[in-house]
């Protein structure tokens, strides 16, 4: 069942109902980020409803001591945990004595609207106290432009009567996780001072792990039009101002609260509180118009090279803008110390910062909407974190490189022994990303000089963690979970036993490329690399005769094997209803698992083979994890089943805006967003680039008048245009180029304009 809460409109997401029932709902789809820090979309004044209070602060964390009933050797030490950080957003509201709280207070023409064009929060609304009616108006952003910068702007407008007002601006240090297991608070006062910028340093709290204590500190200045009365005021953890001043019927009045926020990621703590004075010195001498304007031009820019347009579907362009505008809050390259958390700025549930998704979902869509370099980072992220990653696979006394499931520093963070220990697929698409970075831009020089020492970490680790079944005669990988996190401790797992054979091989190939001094520092044997050879030539891949299919693990095909489709509609979502027992016996699938093998060596299997295997598996598969829909819809519009891609790109677009997995309230589902441009540019356009030629196979959406969206392809820009007769592809920057259109070889210089052809539904 779908809950939307916001109008459907092609840049906003706007409402006029203040909706206390799901306010953490509201409050997830209007949250905004820079990069560098975000906010879910709280309000700025005390609300005493139901509300998730939650700033959070790129690359700020804890780490939690990992408590489990039965503990088990090879745990992690510590959870690494996303924790809120101070607010800075406050502004109470004081009229005629009043303290405005909208939980208690009726208001008039409520309106809220986050304008995804600028990363703009505006929120306004009336109300009357004692014979005065004001209208207040807010605006926030955080500064693409100035990352350390947030901006709060108020307007007080008297509509009747005369108002007393009071506006309380503060930072408040007083938070706490909703997660935490242990009611803990994350933050202890450092320093704290009030003047014409007033200010407040904390710092995490000691851990037992050797990390390093985090301090933030958060800098404001508030300047209003109108002020009677000024007064300052501190305690623990908050400092604050209180402007006050009387307004009669038609006058109004506007407060710019001006926040600067360093933390211990860039400066010392001794040096915080100079630099961000400093810094909002160089902020408050621009106001609130200019900031905005530069804000508006940066996100303009991005969007230049990235809006996709749908023409004839208001719903499916909402969900494609909604989720590359929150994509772009999240991460836009500008630190390699970063990652894209699964939820972002919006909200803490999750831990740590970096899951595979970033390599499976995120990277695909960087790489065509964002410059080269921004794809770059997040590869460096992970070389930098190689050591870590043998410190993983020594934890789990084997060989080589375990690239974490949850991280913050490259050391694993999670602590479900079937997911720490055994979702060791990961470990494959951190070395796919490289492949597919190194496919996608012709770039070979980082494959070369750094990828390669990844590529061998990864290629040790499944040397060790395969064993050889002498009755088989074949290299097997026991006890994992695969993508499908629905069953756990499974034996070959064909999607994971693929991903190391294919792992092994691409280290071969590269081993043969890199120069003779690259070769001596890596210290791969022959006796080594033979070893891996035969591993990869012998590897077990279980295959079903009967069926022509691949078999998700060695057991799969002896559950009961009733379709989705049969269940009792009231059983879904499973994770909500089912006991886990049930949901591991079933034959129940979370998200794409063998899919997610012909997804990404989508080139290496007959059309017929993919209608095969999407057939058996996509009616036994739940969508329950959001990254779920989008690798089906891509694989459905490959074989022709273009209703069905269109459902599934719409689950994928509009997961968060029409709260499909019922739990939106938490935070949106940051790392799925890229799924729905890859299912408009891979899933209709049919775009490929397999063997470093870009290709494409396009339909258009029956409800679609047109589509068109831009890409970065080694060195241009493109533009494809997509309708019910023509696909027009424009090359808006770099040289000609030569592509493939269902197969033909054509060049582009300028426009190419060909007939879209009916995609036949493929047979099996
Ligand atoms: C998915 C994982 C994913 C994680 C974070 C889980 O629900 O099953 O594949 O890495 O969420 O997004």
């Amino acid at each position: 069942m779908i809950k939307r809460l916001f109008e459907v409109h092609p840049w906003k997401i706007r409402t006029h109902l203040l909706d206390q029932k799901n306010k953490r709902l509201q409050e997830s789809l209007t949250s905004i980020g820079n990069g560098y820090m975000g906010m879910r979309g709280n309000f700025e004044e005390q609300y005493s409803g139901d509300t998730h209070q939650g700033t959070y602060i790129a690359g700020v964390w804890y780490p939690d001591k990992t408590r489990v009933g039965w503990w088990k050797n090879g745990y992690p030490d510590y959870f690494g945990k996303v924790i809120n950080a101070t607010n800075f957003i406050g502004v109470d509201i004081y009229v005629n004595d009043r303290m405005i709280d909208l939980a208690k207070i009726e208001t008039e023409a409520f309106e809220l609207e986050l304008d995804m064009s600028n990363g703009v929060l505006t929120r306004r609304f009336t109300i009357t106290q004692k014979q005065a009616k004001v209208r207040f108006t807010f605006k926030r952003f955080v500064s693409i432009v100035d990352r350390e910068l947030a901006i709060v702007h108020v307007e007080t407008e008297v509509l009747e009567g005369i108002a007393a007002i009071q506006l309380v601006p503060k930072i408040d240090g007083n938070v706490t996780n909703e997660d935490s297991n242990y009611d803990e608070m994350f933050w202890e006062e450092r320093h704290r001072f009030s003047g014409q910028q007033s200010g407040l340093t904390v710092r995490t709290i000691p851990n037992d792990f050797s990390i390093p204590q985090f301090s933030v500190t958060t800098v404001m200045e508030n300047q209003a039009t109108q002020v009677e009365e000024l007064l300052r005021g501190e305690s623990t953890l908050l400092v604050e101002e209180e402007i006050a001043f009387s307004l009669e019927a038609g006058e109004t009045a506007e407060l710019t609260k001006y926040v600067a926020v360093v933390t211990s990621r860039d400066i010392p703590e001794e040096a915080q509180t100079e630099k961000a004075v400093q810094l909002l010195r160089a902020f408050t001498e621009m106001d609130f118009e200019t900031h905005l304007e530069r804000q508006t031009t940066a996100w303009r820019e991005r969007w230049e090279q990235a809006d996709v347009v749908i023409d004839g579907d208001e719903e499916a362009q909402q969900g494609i803008r909604f989720n590359i505008f929150q994509l772009f809050s999240t991460y836009y390259g500008e630190d390699d110390r970063l990652n894209v958390g699964p939820k972002g700025f919006t909200g803490e549930k999750y831990g740590g910062a970096t899951y595979w998704d970033t390599e499976a979902y995120i990277i695909p869509m960087y790489l065509a909407l964002t410059d080269e370099a921004v794809t770059e980072k997040l590869l460096q992220y992970r070389y930098k974190q190689l050591p870590e990653a043998f410190h993983n696979a020594g934890k789990q006394g084997l060989q080589g490189a375990l690239y974490p499931m949850v991280t913050f520093t490259g050391v694993e963070c999670h602590n479900e022994w079937e997911i720490t220990f055994e979702e060791i697929h990961r470990n494959g698409s951190i070395a796919y990303a490289i492949y597919n970075y190194t496919n996608y831009t012709g770039n070979e020089q980082y494959l070369l000089e750094k990828g390669v020492d990844v590529l061998v970490g990864i290629a040790r680790f499944w040397a060790d963690r395969v064993h050889y079944s002498a009755t088989k005669k074949q290299y097997m990988i026991h006890g994992v979970t695969g993508p499908n996190e629905y069953e756990n401790n499974v034996n070959n797992n064909w999607y994971t036993n693929l991903i190391a054979q294919w792992e092994l091989r691409y280290t071969l190939e590269t081993l043969t490329k890199v120069s003779k001094a690259k070769q001596v520092e890596l210290e791969v044997s022959d006796e080594e690399k033979n070893k891996w050879a035969e591993i990869a030539t012998h590897m077990y891949l279980p295959f079903d005769d009967k069926r022509q299919i691949f078999v998700q693990h060695d057991t799969f095909l002896d559950k009961d094997l009733t379709p989705v489709a049969d269940l009792d509609k009231h059983e879904l979502p499973l994770n909500q209803n089912w006991s886990w027992d049930k949901i591991l016996r079933s034959c129940y699938i979370k998200q794409a698992d063998v899919l997610q093998g012909l997804y990404y060596f989508n080139d290496q299997y007959s059309l017929a083979e993919k209608r095969r295997n999407f057939d058996f598996y996509e009616p036994l598969t739940v969508h329950e994890s959001s990254l779920s829909p989008s690798i089906h819809a891509i694989l459905a519009a490959e074989i022709g089943e273009k209703e069905k891609a269109v459902e599934l790109y719409s689950r994928t677009a509009r997961l968060d805006l029409d709260n499909y997995n019922n739990d939106t309230e938490d935070g949106l589902h940051i790392t799925s967003m890229s799924g729905s441009w890859l299912a408009i540019a891979q899933g209709f356009a049919g775009m490929r680039t397999a063997n470093g030629k870009l290709s494409f196979a396009p339909f258009s959406p029956e409800n679609w008048k047109s589509y068109r969206f831009k890409m970065n392809y080694r060195g241009r820009l493109l533009e494809i245009a997509i309708d019910a007769e023509n696909i027009a592809i424009r090359l808006l920057k770099g040289s000609a180029i030569e592509l493939l259109v269902y197969g033909e070889n054509y060049t582009v210089t300028d426009t190419l304009i060909l007939a879209v052809q009916e995609r036949q539904k493929s047979e099996v």
